[in-house]
């Protein structure tokens, strides 16, 4: 991880000005990765069926992304590798033009999909993987691209989306770009202040049992885990 970390440092240094894209994914170029594992430990996020708290889930997920980066020689950073208080302003500060910016969460539900008599929330009422992209995000076009490569990828590795962030009710509606599971959603705090490509992952619906178990099966995180570094090592021009 060392090694790939200097090597980001000194691409950095070189400061080379904007992302390219002449026309086709392939032609989209970056410098790194910065992986960002949603919340702290003081804000976890959400809370799972079993009640383990959503912050632990993302940094697992991203400890393992951040190794199969390693194997494929693609440079990365970590927004908040000491699990620190940190900000989500914080969190997009070294997305320079030449990033791409990834963050990763495990999904809940609205309240009223809550089984009435369990605390913490569990039910079966959405399930699977989800990815959203910003409008207000400088690079809007090339980060809908990018996040509907990966959520192809997804299903053709046999995983649906989830569908319930575009139910017609308060604090969904969002908008489905993409019927493999992006939608944008402008308001999202890193998507919106990245200075690079962003895109933010729900890995599972981890109210939901059954999904749960899924997040937490080495086997299928390793699954959604090749899908993303496919998508990156065929669509992404890293520098080595
Ligand atoms: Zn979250």
């Amino acid at each position: 991880m060392k090694s790939i970390i200097t090597k980001f440092l000194s691409v950095a240094s070189a400061a080379v000005i904007g992302c390219s894209a002449a026309g086709s994914a392939a032609a989209v170029s970056f410098d790194y990765v910065v992986l960002d594992p949603g919340h702290t430990p003081r804000t976890p996020g959400a809370i799972s069926a079993g009640n383990v708290p959503e912050h632990g889930f993302n940094n697992v997920f991203v400890r393992e992304l951040a190794q199969a980066l390693e194997l494929e020689q693609i440079p990365y950073l970590i927004s908040n590798v000491k699990n620190a208080e940190l900000s989500l302003t914080d969190r997009v500060k070294n997305t320079g033009k030449r990033a791409l910016f990834i963050s990763i969460h495990h999904d809940s539900v609205q309240p009223q999909y809550c089984n009435l008599n369990t605390s913490p929330c569990r039910t079966d009422y959405a399930s699977g993987y989800s990815l959203f992209v910003s409008k207000v995000n400088r690079n809007f076009r090339i980060s809908k691209e990018i996040a509907s490569k990966i959520a192809r990828a997804l299903r053709q590795s046999g995983l649906s989306p989830s569908v319930h962030h575009g139910e017609k009710i308060p604090n969904e509606s969002k908008i489905l770009l993409d019927h493999n599971g992006v939608y944008q959603y402008d308001n999202l705090v890193v998507l919106k202040n990245a200075s690079s490509p962003a895109i933010l992952l729900e890995v599972a619906v981890i109210t939901n049992p059954q999904d749960e178990r899924l997040a937490r099966n080495p086997r299928h995180r390793a699954k959604i885990i090749k899908a993303i570094v496919k998508t990156l090592r065929e669509y992404i021009g890293f520098e080595r």
